[in-house]
């Protein structure tokens, strides 16, 4: 049996609670053929109690939809799972990811880290269906290779007190316990867009040479360039989580959009929202700047899903096939 895809990766699975499963999948932009297989079934632990002429209602089978089945480091595979599910969880590389209520579907935004291996790993998500029945689904999705740039700055003795490496290991630590967080609903609608106009001064996961030292690292945001005041806007809707001043990333803001996935922005010059706020995409939530650990008016713009940090560019150019 052959589905035909639209768009970009895709891959689908049939799930019959008590048959023999066959399934397929389309290869995305490689044009290979991908085999889609169910692993594990459990049937209901009891039928449901039906009142006298009462039909039951049959289950809608699950079936498993990917964005892409390549995907490059710090790139995201949207995850979904259709039909008639109500709880599970997505694990990748080691890394369990758990599944949100979207509008049709359960999801997850599936992060590829950045030292992640190249190559073809196994996919496995676990569902629960409504009547308590279990299983689960695989795939396959090929991490593909990003080079990193390196970027030689110089920082004076001014600012060279927040390159205290407690500084920046505490204010990491604040950020992953927000990121990690998921809340269970899609709170983030339609693209992501880009949060302000200007050019691109510094990739996600580029490594620095700090004032002469050998480089290391990885950035945790994309750089853009934009003159202090410039507006800066919501790259997609959801729930405001943080907004203040922090040491290295200056005045900041975090939206929540749902299922694990949040957007930071940094170095702000000036705060227009408020935690607990709800905002749209392409509201205007501050003005850029260059507080924090910054040598010149830019936003910094961080994208993270259930506490891995990600290339926000990668949301925006098509490459996680969304
Ligand atoms: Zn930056």
């Amino acid at each position: 049996m052959r589905i035909v895809c639209a768009g970009r990766g895709f891959a689908s699975v049939l799930f019959l609670l008590l048959g023999i499963i066959a399934a397929t999948a389309c290869g995305g932009d490689s044009g290979d053929e991908i085999t889609t297989r169910l692993i594990t079934a459990v049937p209901a632990d009891a039928t449901p109690t039906l009142a006298p002429g009462e039909t039951p209602t049959p289950l809608v089978p699950p079936e498993l939809v990917l964005s892409a089945v390549q995907v490059y480091q710090a790139g995201a595979v949207l995850v979904s799972v259709t039909g008639d599910v109500k709880a599970g969880t997505a694990t990748f590389l080691g890394r369990t990811f758990t599944l949100a209520k979207g509008s049709q579907s359960m999801f997850a935004f599936v992060a590829v880290d950045t030292e992640d291996s190249p190559g073809p790993h196994p996919l496995r998500v676990d569902i629960t269906m409504p009547n308590g029945s279990k299983g689960t689904l695989e795939d396959t999705i090929t991490v593909l290779k990003t080079d990193w740039t390196v970027d030689s700055l110089e920082f004076d003795s001014q600012t060279s007190e927040l390159l205290d490496p407690k500084t920046n290991a505490d204010e990491l630590a604040l950020l992953k316990a927000i990121y990690s967080g998921v809340t269970p609903a899609k709170l983030w609608d339609g693209p992501w867009l880009m949060p302000v106009n200007g050019v691109v001064t510094a990739r996600y996961g580029e490594q620095r040479s700090i004032n002469g030292s050998a480089p290391s690292g990885h950035h945790s945001g994309t750089d853009l360039g934009a003159m202090e005041g410039t507006p800066v806007t919501a790259t997609n809707s959801g729930r405001v989580v943080l907004a203040k001043q922090l040491k290295v990333r200056g005045n900041m803001v975090i939206i929540d959009h749902g299922g694990g996935l949040f957007s930071g922005y940094c170095h702000l010059s000036e705060i227009d929202v408020t935690e607990g706020q709800m905002v749209h995409g392409g509201d205007v939530i501050a003005l850029s700047g260059n507080t924090g650990l910054s040598t010149g008016a830019h936003l910094h713009w961080e994208i993270a899903s259930q506490g891995v940090w990600l290339d926000a560019l990668r949301f925006t150019d098509g490459t996680n096939g969304f």
